[in-house]
């Protein structure tokens, strides 16, 4: 920030100057609040004179969901996987989560011990994340397993990324695994390897269509229930099923309807549809290819051009697709907004990174981290 800029800022907002060797920051404000008063390009301001005081000691991740303005700032984008790995791997010592709570968990199980992990919004977490606790997993396991025959009494618990530390750590501990939506076909068939049964949680649809690729008819493929009496399922079902699927979905992926694709086919019969494998089992089977949000990124990246491609992902993916795409027609298939992720603005982003000294880091005990860490490098040791 010039001096004559900072001189303006600080008569507008009463603010006084400090200094860093050469550089000039304003000073840091006191509540959140204050920082929801400033102006954008203020905040933007901020951000960008705090990272370039802090240099590499400061990494900010915005995941593929967050708004531009916060994907601008970011220094990595990616996938939440993508992104914590990313950050363990660089000497940054203050990590910035932007993206829901299990993605800062996830940077906080992969950082190194010398890194710290914050996320600006403690509150916003993934829904779908949230279907599945502790508790209610536990219970199901000890009914899933108690209905095994002796003789084949082994279950392979499969988490999902998006599914909190504590049940990371439960696949960890009980021979299971943490799968992305990029490798869990991969996942499913190193757990069949060790066991004729999955349980996997808490995306039902990823599951569904993750078996069906791998062949498995519907019958074999169970719904758990937690709401239900013994999941809603009998334990003969539970015995002779091959995966039984947690009762949980993404509210953001569910808004993408197989009628929406028939419905643009109709004006765009030339037209290409790409969905998450988190949208239902009827609008993946119809759609012209379903994959991670890196693959999406990539299949869109692939189109010539003035082709046309409907996408069936989070808006903020979509729009920073067509702006870095101008020369083909990238369209939303729905305008789906991700609330929580919508939870992290320049506001709190700016707050946190004013505030390391002073703000909680994301904390895990050493029992979750490190079994959670067993069942990410089992997920790791597949590629
Ligand atoms: S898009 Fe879906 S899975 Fe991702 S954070 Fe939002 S609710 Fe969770």
């Amino acid at each position: 920030m010039r001096r004559d800029q900072l001189k303006k800022y600080s008569n507008t907002f009463g603010l006084v100057k400090m200094t860093t060797g050469a550089k000039l920051h304003p000073m840091k404000l006191e509540k959140l609040e204050d920082y929801e008063k400033l102006p954008e390009d203020e905040l933007v301001s901020r951000i960008k004179n705090l990272k370039s005081l802090m240099g590499s000691d400061l990494v900010i991740l915005g995941h593929h969901y967050q708004r531009p303005k916060i994907t601008s700032l970011s220094d990595f984008v990616g996938d939440s996987f993508g992104l914590s790995d990313k950050a363990s791997k660089s000497s940054g010592k203050n990590i910035v989560f932007c993206g829901v709570r299990f993605m800062a968990e996830s940077a906080a199980i992969l950082c190194q011990p010398n890194q710290k992990v914050y996320h600006p919004d403690p509150d916003a977490g993934c829904p779908m994340a949230d279907m599945a606790n502790m508790k209610q997993v536990t219970e199901a396991w000890e009914k899933i397993t108690l209905a095994q025959n002796s003789s084949d009494k082994k279950v392979i618990p499969v988490t999902y990324m998006n599914s909190t530390a504590d049940l990371k750590a439960f696949c960890g501990e009980r021979e299971g695994i943490v799968c992305t939506s990029s490798n869990a076909q991969k996942t499913f068939e190193w757990a069949f390897q060790k066991s004729s049964k999955i349980f996997f949680f808490p995306d039902e649809h990823l599951g569904r269509n993750t078996g069906k690729k791998l062949g498995i008819d519907l019958d074999q493929m169970i719904l758990w229930d937690p709401a239900k009496p013994h999941g809603g399922t009998t334990p003969d079902q539970v015995r002779q099923s091959k995966v039984i699927l947690w009762a949980g979905h993404c509210p953001v992926h569910m808004e993408f309807k197989a009628r929406d694709i028939k419905h643009v086919r109709k004006y765009f019969p030339n037209c290409k549809v790409i969905v998450h494998p988190e949208c239902d089992k009827e609008t993946v089977d119809l759609a012209d290819a379903s994959g991670s949000t890196d693959f999406i990124v990539k299949y869109v990246a692939a189109q010539p051009p003035k082709s046309t491609t409907f996408v069936g992902t989070e808006v903020n993916l979509v729009t920073r697709l067509q702006a870095k795409y101008p020369d083909r027609r990238v369209f939303k298939l729905q305008r789906s907004l991700c609330l929580t992720m919508y939870q992290i603005n320049l506001s709190n982003l700016c707050y946190t990174i004013d505030h390391l000294d002073q703000l909680e880091t994301v904390e895990l005990s050493e029992a979750v981290k490190s079994n959670a860490r067993v069942a990410l490098d089992r997920m790791l040791n597949l590629s």
